[in-house]
């Protein structure tokens, strides 16, 4: 009986279940993914294009609310081509297609520019067989290559992700209290308000060459700095004394790592894409002939329980047996959905995988996805579940970067019949009744967990001469507001102190 039920109404009751928190698989990311089909063939290469594809996805999101991007890769050595699939949780506008060709084809001038270096600089062919032998050896990245590329690259990205980036700066606005962080810290905020207050200028008036190339190596250097403090103890130095400064102060402490993390993601993303252009392995997807394919928004038509009663006979054959609360849990369900018939939109990832299971007869068709989609965002937990179910049909296998925890409703499922429905209801109504255990409603089944970590390859960096003299400029700004950075924060970018 329980496996009839319609994983869309388990989707709802998930969403009411967790509807103050996450599920606790937060960020959880499986360990034995085996990625296929890469722009190689190997594990320790294909493993690097992971932060390529996150990135892809990243610098696509330009709306400031409710955008996420997933995108697929495709590669046909044969001909030399590459294809881009991208989805989104609607349509795809064309100013996006536009905006990868803009940006595809400037990180393959850039590759071109690497080439030549490497060309230059040692013979290339000796090179490569040393690269082929050590898998994990990566030669470094070269400074001073290409760096007006590179700052158009940057700026074209933040033209375009702007309003998004705008939403980033005032969500996680710096907290009080900030005189006294360590070193790195205060850097990085300062190089961040420096890069922000030329930024804050935009769209109403242009920048010239000269301030998007400061809003460049300020943000480099924030993505640099950021980068020390958020290694250390993973970032529990920064939830710490963000704890310490906020004291006896009301409300909750300020998230210091995470308004980090979200302030420096551009630069952060932008990095990976430089790395991409960089890299000797991964050179032959930017030599390809690339096209874009967008995949079309869809939805299910949904229509959760219309009574009470509806309800509790729902939550009964979910359980398999019939408990006092279930009454209770009814009416807040009756409650919260009311007569809810509606269209639930496909979340990307999982339209994205399913357009790339479909034959769509051209000569894509035959050709396997890499097995790791890159997304804007973690995944909700009914599309972590979603792909989970899928990947356990027989069929190829998809893997993302993770997910944030979260039951959302409205949720689509996209080919709502056959044996992933059946899978799909299995495994929400798993997690289900895991929950009812933990919070005692029912008596007690085992359970497990797992984790997994990324490796990865030749960082970018900017050299040292560059960020320091842009914190010297910081150093120069700071003394200029009297010494202290609260001081700094509240003369240069009163919008930004909370
Ligand atoms: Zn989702």
């Amino acid at each position: 009986m329980a496996n009839q039920l319609d994983p869309h109404h388990l989707v709802a009751l998930m969403c009411y279940e967790f509807r103050s928190g996450q599920d606790g698989s937060a960020r959880r990311l499986d360990p034995r993914s085996d990625l296929t089909s890469g722009i190689v063939g190997r594990y320790g290469t294909n493993v690097r294009t992971r932060p390529v594809m996150d990135a892809l996805a990243h610098i696509s999101v330009s709306h400031p609310y409710s955008q996420v991007v997933a995108i697929a890769l495709q590669l046909k050595p044969g001909t030399k081509e590459i294809r881009l699939t991208i989805a989104e949780n609607q349509d795809v506008g064309d100013s996006l297609v536009n905006h990868l060709y803009n940006i595809w084809g400037k990180l393959q001038a850039l590759s071109d520019e690497y080439a030549g270096q490497r060309a230059e600089a040692w013979d290339g062919n000796q090179r490569t067989e040393e690269l082929d032998e050590d898998p994990m050896l990566s030669p470094e990245i070269p400074l001073e290559v290409g760096q007006p590329l590179k700052i158009e690259i940057f700026r074209d990205v933040y033209h375009y992700c702007l309003e998004k980036q705008m939403k980033r700066v005032k969500k996680h606005r710096t907290g009080v209290g900030l005189g006294g962080f360590e070193q790195n810290l205060s850097e990085a905020v300062v190089a961040l308000v420096l890069a922000l207050e030329l930024v804050f200028k935009l769209p109403e008036k242009q920048l010239t060459d000269g301030e998007w190339e400061e809003v460049y190596w300020q943000s480099m250097t924030a993505n640099e700095e950021a980068k020390l403090v958020l290694a250390d103890s993973h970032g529990l130095g920064c939830e710490n004394l963000a704890r310490e400064l906020k004291g006896d102060l009301p409300g909750d402490p300020f998230q210091l790592q995470r308004a980090l993390e979200k302030l420096i993601s551009l630069p952060h993303h932008i990095e990976s894409l430089f790395g991409f252009a960089h890299s000797p392995r991964l050179r032959s997807a930017l030599q390809y002939h690339m096209t874009i394919c967008a995949v079309l928004g869809q939805a299910q038509i949904v229509k959760l329980p219309t009574s009470r009663e509806k309800w509790k006979s729902f939550l009964e054959d979910a359980c398999d047996e019939h408990n006092r609360w279930q009454g209770k849990d009814a009416v807040k369900l009756f409650q919260k959905f009311g007569l809810w018939e509606r269209e639930c939109p496909v979340h990307c990832e999982c339209g994205l995988i399913q357009y790339l299971q479909t034959k769509h007869c051209d000569s894509w068709d035959n050709v396997p996805a890499f097995s790791y989609i890159g997304v804007s965002k973690l995944s909700c937990s009914a599309c972590r579940v979603w792909i989970e179910a899928f990947n356990e049909l027989g069929g190829p296998k998809f893997y993302s970067r993770g997910s944030h925890g979260k039951w959302y409703w409205p949720w689509g499922m996209p080919m709502a019949e056959g044996p992933l429905k059946e899978k799909m209801t299995e495994k929400v109504l798993d997690e289900y009744i895991t929950q009812l255990e933990e919070k005692g409603k029912i008596k007690k089944r085992a359970g497990s967990d797992g984790s997994g970590a990324i490796p990865s390859g030749a960082e970018h960096k900017i050299s040292i001469t560059r960020s320091q003299s842009a914190k010297a400029r910081g150093d120069a700004a700071v003394q200029e507001s009297g010494g202290d950075l609260r001081g700094f924060l509240k003369a240069r970018v009163p919008r930004l102190v909370g």
